[in-house]
């Protein structure tokens, strides 16, 4: 958009710039749409814009794909935006309250919008932070800011914020754009970033909310070392293991060493690979049609010649009635990937249901809680030929969630869910809704 058309925006509107809701406006076009170009938007991509302002990038999105949605806290321009961008569905309200759950059923988002810097970090954190819908970020930014992102350790901008959305974002200054290019000119310099998703193997698995509490803490006093600000038990032992000085400070260990640290600190094993096929030699008993046991096998066997078996599936609810669903680990045999039950486990040879139930919530989400039966699903193709017991249990988390197993997780509501599997029934596991069918009328 250019200053012309801004100024004379603002004044049909009666409006000017406000300071407190971080508005510069952008002018230079070959920069907005070089911006948008950053994002990769292809037609049909859904993405979202935050502050989209009098659409200075808004408008070579939209030449990209129609699905768009704009998230935009300026009263004032809200009808504008509504009658400029018919087709894109204008949401009217502080981002910060914006949900990003509501965001699942539409698949992966391409974010991005030139931020209202007073609010960037927590955005950012907000909308990157696990379970995350999105499948990239184009922002800009403070300098300041996109410079801490992309740090390396050893470095005075190298802190918290670098390594937590560093475990699952790469982080990448672009450009650094000069203020001029903003009406009004704002004080400081500003960068553009791309946070694309890490590829899988470039960093090891850990437990993401034990990783995040270190990291927080080791940083809370960045000159203080992390022997003292995280009391851990075995310090020497883990440190040789990490392979850094027991007086290491934070801003010392890079990422690869934090996942290591956090993996050392939960005793969890640094091959998870390894761990998933050593469950390929669990014994399962196998049943018939009546779920009467007629013998034993391996699971591979039980798997590939889908023989009748059990197992459960315990759907964890918090304290506001949303349920827990766990993203499947990229390890797993069957489903890789999905959306599941809070947890879920085969019954061994020898348990019954009521005896791996609990075994399975210890195992999976690292707490314990009374459960109740909910429902039962006789063996068919949906279950993986499983005689499924589904339980309900009550709790808040945090959970301790096994990296081999589950790769994230998080809490949403019943209409989220049933939004979700109605637009992408496919994000989940075929066993999953057949327990969400069976159970859903009565939760
Ligand atoms: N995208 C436009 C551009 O590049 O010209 C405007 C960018 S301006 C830096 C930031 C925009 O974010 C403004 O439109 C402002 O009204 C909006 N904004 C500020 N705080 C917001 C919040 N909490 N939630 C949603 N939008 C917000």
């Amino acid at each position: 958009m250019k200053l012309s058309t801004i100024a004379a925006t603002l004044a049909e509107l009666g409006a000017k710039p406000t300071q407190s809701l971080g508005q510069n406006f952008l002018h230079d076009q070959n920069l907005a749409r070089w911006i948008v170009e950053q994002v990769g938007i292809q037609e049909n991509d859904t993405w979202l814009e935050i502050g989209p302002g009098l659409g200075a990038l808004t408008e070579f999105a939209r030449e990209r794909s129609k699905r768009g949605i704009l998230l935009e806290k300026d009263d004032r321009l809200i009808d504008w935006l509504r009658a400029q961008f018919p087709e894109l569905e204008v949401i009217h309200g502080d981002a910060l309250d914006f949900d990003p759950r509501d965001l699942f059923p539409r698949g992966p988002v391409k974010v991005f919008g030139n931020l209202p810097y007073y609010v960037s970090s927590q955005l950012m954190f907000q909308f990157a932070s696990e379970p995350s819908p999105a499948n990239g970020f184009v922002f800009t930014l403070q300098r300041e800011l996109a410079e801490r992102l992309c740090a390396g350790p050893r470095t005075k901008e190298y802190g918290a914020i670098t390594v937590l959305l560093g475990r699952r974002w790469v982080a990448k200054l672009l450009r650094i754009l000069p203020a001029h290019i903003f009406t009004p000119v704002p004080k400081v310099d500003s960068a553009v970033i791309s946070l694309m998703p890490r590829e899988d193997d470039s960093l090891p698995e850990c437990d993401g909310a034990l990783f995040t509490k270190l990291v927080k803490a080791a940083f809370s006093q960045r000159r203080k070392q992390m022997k003292k600000l995280l009391q851990l038990e075995r310090w020497p032992e883990i440190c040789a293991e990490v392979g850094i000085l027991e007086t290491a400070r934070a801003e010392e260990l890079g990422l690869e060493q934090w996942v290591a640290l956090t993996n050392a600190a939960s005793g969890a094993i640094g091959d998870h690979s390894a761990k998933a096929q050593d469950l390929k030699g669990e014994i399962f008993d196998i049943v018939d049609e009546h779920d009467n046991v007629i013998g034993q096998r391996p699971r591979g066997e039980v798997h590939r010649e889908k023989l009748r078996h059990r197992a459960v599936h315990i759907f964890v609810f918090n304290k506001r009635g949303e349920l827990f669903l766990q993203r499947r680990s990229r390890w797993k045999d069957a489903h890789p990937r999905v959306w599941d039950s809070s947890a879920a486990g085969h019954v061994n040879s020898g348990d019954d249901y009521a005896g791996t139930a609990p075994r399975e919530l210890e195992e999976e989400l690292g707490v314990s809680a009374p459960l109740t039966e909910i429902g039962s699903i006789s063996a068919c193709a949906g279950t993986g030929w499983e005689f499924v017991k589904v339980y309900s249990a009550r709790h808040n988390g945090p959970f301790r969630l096994p990296p081999a197993e589950i790769e994230c997780g998080g809490f949403f509501t019943i209409a989220q869910i049933e939004r979700w599997i109605e637009a992408r029934p496919g994000d989940f596991a075929s066993g999953f809704l057949e327990c969400w069918r069976t159970v859903r009328d009565s939760i």
